[in-house]
């Protein structure tokens, strides 16, 4: 495996085959233009589709981004009192200015998932993109966008429109089921698709031109998981996505790499602990560690953790105490394990195996943590910036382990085009046999996915989604999830 300096000898394609334009200042967002020299060479090109829908989208978003007169207009119009458009026919079409607005919530990993499904779902609805930023957002990212912003303006006018739930007036399922369609005097549509979603909400997966969502003006979605898998179940959108997407296994890693370029602050972070601890090792082993049953550390997860690595031959073993000499050669073979997580005690415990004992093989293992914040918090920038750092850092890896359910492991993976060996969440404290699966893709599982057919949209009967179309199947770690393959 060759490292950075290898890697970079040659001049690289910074602009990624055409998924990035150039023209941006690269002082103020260094990461857009130097991550290509941390990074293998794309595992999957862009398709010259995609490029084309990804310059067009471009335009809208600067035609009727925050700061024109259209989205002036359109927002004047989410006022109280005013109509959002479906009542009185086609008023989003005078100047062909429609808007998606994403609510963010839950935890970082989540988020990230939420922007790249609604920014395909923006794409392929013809629709600008506004991601709400929460208290974070512009201290993790630059905008994807030039001459635009994609952050929803800080006087956006719809009041509460964090709070909307699944009963709402406005959600598409309430419109879908119980107004039989019918959207007068609603300003805007609601679409709620956060994964526990009830069926009715759901059947915004299967949503087409010829229904009331393409009327209105305004689409306020609230989503914590990767939709774009239940997108794609939706026959309405196959041609466009098998001309976007003729590879189905790295949708995500296209549309993360387009969006998704660090601010300077969590570069430096990155690219700081990237050459200390990284850069010269020969190869480079990502370990995610995700526990759901409480923060404290747990003997069962460690020993899954080494059960894996294993049995995929990702870390060697270690001789007992006494058992052999150290071996003495020059040209020691070095793997540097890069392990994330809220504790540093799984960490310690690796990385004092091979302070105490020599590997089996004689290679030079390094073990490597970042940071270890205890417990998750919310919205706070300097822990939401050390998270964006370390799914980043995960990204740089040769190889990589992730904690099955958890998105921050899926957005590591996929953002580094890795296909990762996933743990299988531990039922009763005990190790699962196997302790781990090999992925089949690099793809993020949506945990709520739709189960119905959207030729027949029977909500009310379950049907196994996971084998009406190819490239949509049930996940490796939550049996119910569906992902591309
Ligand atoms: P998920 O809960 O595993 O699906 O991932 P999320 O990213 O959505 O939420 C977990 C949140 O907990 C993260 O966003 C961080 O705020 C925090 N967190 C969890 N694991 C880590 C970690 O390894 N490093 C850091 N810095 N934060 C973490």
């Amino acid at each position: 495996v060759a490292n950075l300096a290898t890697r970079s000898e040659s001049k690289k394609d910074v602009l990624l085959g055409g998924l990035l334009l150039p023209g941006f200042d690269e002082k103020s967002c260094a990461s857009r233009y130097q991550s290509v020299y941390y990074r293998k060479n794309m595992t999957r090109p862009p398709s010259p589709h995609l490029i084309r829908r990804l310059r067009r989208q471009e335009a809208l978003q600067r035609r009727c981004g925050p700061g024109t007169a259209p989205y002036r207009r359109a927002s004047d119009r989410l006022k109280p009192g005013r109509n959002g458009g479906g009542g009185d026919g086609f008023v989003a079409t005078v100047d062909g200015c429609r808007y998606l607005v994403l609510i963010s919530y839950r935890g970082l990993g989540n988020r990230i998932l939420a922007i790249a499904s609604a920014f395909l779902y923006a794409m392929l609805t013809d629709r600008v993109l506004l991601v709400d930023p929460g208290k974070t957002m512009p201290d993790l990212f630059c905008e994807p966008f030039h001459g635009t912003s994609w952050l929803l303006p800080g006087d956006f006018p719809l009041e509460n429109f964090r709070d909307l739930g699944e009963d709402a007036p406005e959600s598409y399922g309430n419109v879908a089921v119980n107004r039989s369609g019918s959207v007068t005097g609603l300003r805007f549509v609601y679409a709620h698709l956060d994964h526990d979603a009830s069926p009715a909400n759901k059947l915004v997966y299967c949503d087409d031109h010829r229904e009331f969502l393409h009327r209105m003006q305004w689409v306020v979605l609230r989503t914590d998981s990767y939709i774009t898998s239940g997108i794609f179940l939706n026959p309405a959108y196959k041609e466009e996505l098998d001309l976007m997407f003729p590879r189905k296994d790295s949708v995500f890693y296209l549309l993360s790499r387009y969006l998704f370029h660090p601010t300077n602050d969590v570069w430096g972070m990155v690219t700081r602990f990237y050459d200390s601890y990284l850069k010269n090792a020969d190869e480079r082993l990502g370990i995610q560690i995700r526990v759901f049953d409480g923060d404290k550390p747990f003997q069962h997860i460690l020993d899954q953790i080494l059960a894996c690595t294993s049995q995929e031959n990702l870390l060697p073993g270690v001789v007992n105490a006494g058992d052999t000499p150290p071996v003495v050669t020059t040209t020691k073979r070095s793997k540097a394990v890069l392990m994330t997580g809220l504790n540093s005690w799984y960490h310690d415990s690796i990385r004092e195996m091979y302070w105490r004992s020599a590997s089996t093989n004689g290679e030079v293992v390094s073990v490597h943590q970042p940071s270890h914040e205890e417990h998750q918090a919310f919205f706070r920038s300097i822990h939401d910036m050390k998270a964006l750092a370390e799914m980043y850092l995960l990204s740089l890896t040769d190889k990589i382990v992730t904690s099955g359910w958890s998105t921050f492991g899926y957005v590591g993976s996929g953002l580094g085009g890795l296909t990762p060996y996933i743990t299988i969440k531990p039922e009763n404290h005990t190790v699962p046999n196997p302790p781990c699966v090999k992925a089949m893709s690099m793809e993020p599982c949506n945990h709520g996915p739709p189960y119905f057919e959207c030729t027949k949209r029977e909500i009310n009967k379950v049907l196994d989604t996971g084998n009406l179309v190819p490239h949509v199947r049930s996940c490796e770690d939550i049996p119910w999830g569906r992902k591309l393959a």
